[in-house]
């Protein structure tokens, strides 16, 4: 069985500022990966992450 990777895209909130990012990632064996790496206010650790299904 071939697991393909399921395409989300991806709501991004900073809890430090507030920014939103929206980008597009894939949910692979429940988790999700997007390849964001931190906020313009260089958190890159305390994020709200919400997937949206397509
Ligand atoms: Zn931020």
């Amino acid at each position: 069985m071939t697991v393909v990777p399921e395409r989300v895209k991806v709501t991004i909130r900073c809890k430090s500022c507030g920014e939103r990012f929206i980008l597009k990632g894939r949910r692979e064996k429940g988790r999700i990966d997007t390849g964001f790496k931190q906020c313009i206010c260089n958190n890159d650790t305390d994020f709200e992450i919400e997937p949206n299904e397509l």
